[in-house]
C-alpha cells in the first residue's frame, strides 16, 4: 500500500545527498491466493525493486506491506524468520543464483539449515523429493550447478525455492537468461507447481508473450508507478493506458492476416530518468496522445470497468464510465 523506494544519490567527500533515484513511486495493489500477479515494464520502471520490497530485501521509503492481513513492514530480522518460509522469491540467472563450490544437495537443502527446520524425513530424502517434484533426478543429489543446462540449473533454484513450503513467491524473470526452447518447459512446471501446491506468484517480467502464458492479472509499470492493471484478458484485447497499447503493438504476432492488419507503434525518445521524472504525467514526453493537462497533472489509477484501472486522463477502449478513484 503505497509503496515508495527512492535511492539517494551521494557525492562529494561528504556524501551529500544530491538527489534521489525514484525506483519505485506509490505503488498499490493486493495478490489474491492461488492467483499468478504479473508485473511488466521496460528495465529500469521498478518492478524488480517491487518484488523486493514485498520480500523485504530492501526497506521501503514509505508505504506498507501487509501479509495475510499482517503489516510486515517494519518487523525486525528475527521476526521475520518465520515469515520468510512463507515468502521466497526465484531469481533471474540460473548461473549466478547458485554456489558453484556446493552440491546440489547442500544447495537444495540449504533453507533448511538456515531456518533451523528438520523436516521429518531427513534433509537428504527430503532434497531428493524435492528434485523429483521439480523434473530433475534425485540421483544426482551430489552433482554440481555447472554439470546441469540453464534449465535445469533454474529447475535447481525452483526445488531450493520450495523447500520451505512457501505460499507467495516472487519470480524476479524466472525464464529471461533461458534459451527460448527450454522457457516453455519451466513456464509450464510453475503453472503445475502452483496447481499442485496452492501457490501464489508475483512474477516479474518483461516478456509480454511470457506473461500473457502465465498470469491472471497484469500490472504495467512506467517509470516506478502502475499505470494499468487488469485481468490478462482485458489487458491484452482492450488495453486502456497508451502505454500498454505501445507495448503490446511489439509483440510479434504469428498469424500473417492479423499482423498486416495490426500497427506497430514506435515510442518517441527513450525512459526519461528515474532521477528527475516528467511532471503531470510520467509518460507525456513520449505518448502521441498527451495534451496540456497531461504536463501538469498527474492522472491517477482510477477503476474505468470492474477490476480494470488506468492512470491516463484519456484511455482507450473504454466507453462512457463512471470513474471510481482507488
Ligand atoms: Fe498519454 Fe496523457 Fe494518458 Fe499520460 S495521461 S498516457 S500523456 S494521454
Amino acid at each position: 500500500s503505497g509503496l515508495q523506494k527512492y535511492f539517494p544519490i551521494r557525492k562529494g567527500l561528504l556524501q551529500r545527498v544530491k538527489g534521489n533515484v525514484q525506483a519505485v513511486d506509490g505503488l498499490s495493489f493486493t495478490v489474491q491466493k492461488g492467483e499468478t500477479l504479473s508485473l511488466v515494464g521496460e528495465s529500469g520502471c521498478g518492478k524488480t525493486t517491487t518484488g523486493r520490497l514485498l520480500t523485504r530485501l530492501l526497506e521501503p521509503t514509505a508505504g506498507k506491506v501487509i501479509f495475510e492481513g499482517r503489516d510486515i513492514t517494519h518487523l525486525s530480522q528475527g521476526a521475520m524468520r518465520p515469515l520468510r518460509r512463507d515468502v521466497q522469491m526465484i531469481f533471474q540467472d540460473p548461473y549466478s543464483s547458485l554456489n558453484p563450490r556446493h552440491t546440489v544437495g547442500a544447495i537444495v537443502g540449504a533453507p533448511f539449515n538456515l531456518q533451523k527446520v528438520k523436516p521429518e524425513k531427513g534433509v537428504k530424502k527430503s532434497v531428493q523429493e524435492l528434485l523429483e517434484l521439480v523434473g530433475l533426478n534425485p540421483e544426482h543429489y551430489n552433482r554440481y550447478p555447472h554439470e546441469f543446462s540453464g534449465g535445469q540449473r533454474q529447475r535447481i533454484g525452483i526445488a531450493r525455492t520450495l523447500a520451505l513450503k512457501p505460499k507467495l513467491i516472487i519470480a524476479d524473470e524466472p525464464v529471461s537468461a533461458l534459451d527460448v526452447s527450454i522457457q516453455a518447459q519451466v513456464v509450464n512446471l510453475l503453472e503445475d507447481l502452483q496447481n499442485e501446491l496452492d501457490l501464489t506468484y508475483v512474477m516479474i517480467a518483461h516478456d509480454l508473450s511470457v506473461v500473457r502464458h502465465v498470469s491472471d492479472r497484469v500490472a504495467v509499470m512506467y517509470l516506478g508507478k502502475i499505470v494499468e492493471l487488469a485481468d490478462r484478458t482485458s489487458l491484452y484485447e482492450r488495453p486502456m493506458h497508451p502505454y500498454t497499447v505501445a507495448l503490446l503493438s511489439a509483440v510479434p504476432v504469428p498469424d500473417p492476416e492479423r499482423k498486416a492488419k495490426r500497427e506497430r507503434i514506435r515510442l518517441k525518445g527513450d525512459v526519461p530518468s528515474p532521477i528527475n521524472p516528467p511532471s503531470g504525467c510520467r509518460f507525456h514526453t513520449r505518448c502521441w496522445k498527451a495534451q496540456d493537462i497531461c504536463k501538469t497533472q498527474e492522472p491517477q489509477l482510477v477503476e474505468l470497468a470492474p477490476g480494470r484501472q488506468a492512470a491516463c486522463h484519456f484511455p482507450e477502449n473504454t466507453s462512457e464510465q463512471t470513474i471510481k478513484v482507488v
